[in-house]
């Protein structure tokens, strides 16, 4: 379920105060006070829809608060008092082993979660990230009509770096490149390693010319800076291909086609060239 932040956040809050008030009342008007607080493992549980270990400590702790509540407030004498209190000793058994496994499970989450988004050689974002970012920035642009705009870099020869200077000073390339990409852009943007050799530049409420701008500053600050790997000196060039999100009815694979094929242009037009798509 791919909610907000704090869309998901309310509806933790929601479902927590239905749970208390439901159990809360069988609790206390259940003559064998047959929750015996139990059910407010569930509580817990639905802490873990905010994926925050916060969450799960507060709503273990109102558990167990209202574990004593119903303990006090529950008909007495109806069954034996030493089963009732280790009932209840059970659910502070239940509520805390949940919490602490669901922490746990936040936890692992949070370590994989960079590892399912990062590519790992250069450390942009991978292109299952891009394509994500990319459906919320087009959401966005559908709402608010404020300018997206995408950028496509690839190497120009990049066989001929690696065929020259080796596999591993190719590698070293596209680190470099990344950091270029990187310091070129602002923090909204979004740069990934969308493919071998190929970059993406998401730029949300920016138009064509402004990410004419962005792409040249790559082309140039690439084309300038001089690649040392080992003892050996190269410089390496890319092209790009610009477009501006201008029509309603472009899915993500159309919005990004325009850039590739303003790509193909710089290609063939002689490549350490960006080209945009009806620029102004
Ligand atoms: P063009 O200017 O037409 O783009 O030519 P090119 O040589 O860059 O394009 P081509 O598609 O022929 O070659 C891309 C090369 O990128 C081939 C492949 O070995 C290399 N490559 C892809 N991924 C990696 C990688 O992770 N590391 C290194 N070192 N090379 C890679
Ligand atoms: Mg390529
Ligand atoms: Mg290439």
């Amino acid at each position: 379920m791919s909610l907000q932040v704090g869309t998901r956040e309310q509806l933790v809050v929601l479902l927590s105060l239905l749970l208390c008030i439901v159990v809360l009342f069988f609790d206390v008007f259940s003559p064998l006070g047959i929750a015996a607080g139990v059910p407010y493992v569930a509580l817990v549980l639905v802490g873990l829809i905010a994926q925050k270990p916060r969450f799960i400590l507060v709503l273990a702790i109102i558990g167990s608060v209202l574990t004593v509540v119903g303990y006090y407030l529950s008909p007495a004498g109806i069954t034996d008092n030493d089963v009732v209190l280790i009932n209840r000793a059970l659910a502070w058994f239940a509520i805390w082993s949940t919490a602490i496994v669901s922490s746990f499970h936040l936890k692992m989450l949070a370590k994989l979660e960079p590892l399912a988004t990062t590519d790992q050689l250069t450390g942009l974002y991978n292109r299952h990230y891009f394509t994500s970012e990319l459906v919320k920035q087009i959401n966005t642009w559908h709402r608010y009509q404020r300018p997206l705009s995408v950028l496509i870099l690839d190497i120009d020869f990049f066989k001929k770096v690696n065929d020259t200077y080796g596999h591993i000073a190719g590698d070293y390339v596209l680190r470099s490149l990344a950091k270029i990409c990187q310091s070129a852009v602002r923090d909204i943007d979004t740069v990934a390693r969308i493919g071998g050799e190929e970059f993406a530049i998401l730029l949300p409420s920016t138009a064509i010319n402004g990410a004419m701008k962005t792409a040249e500053r790559i082309r140039r600050e690439t084309e300038a800076y001089s690649f040392k790997y080992e003892s050996q000196r190269f410089r390496v060039t890319v092209s790009l291909g610009v477009a501006e999100l201008t029509d309603d009815s472009w899915s993500i694979t159309e919005f990004m086609k325009a850039a590739d094929e303003m790509l193909y242009k710089a290609k063939n037009s002689g490549r350490n060239r960006c080209v945009a798509r009806n620029i102004g």
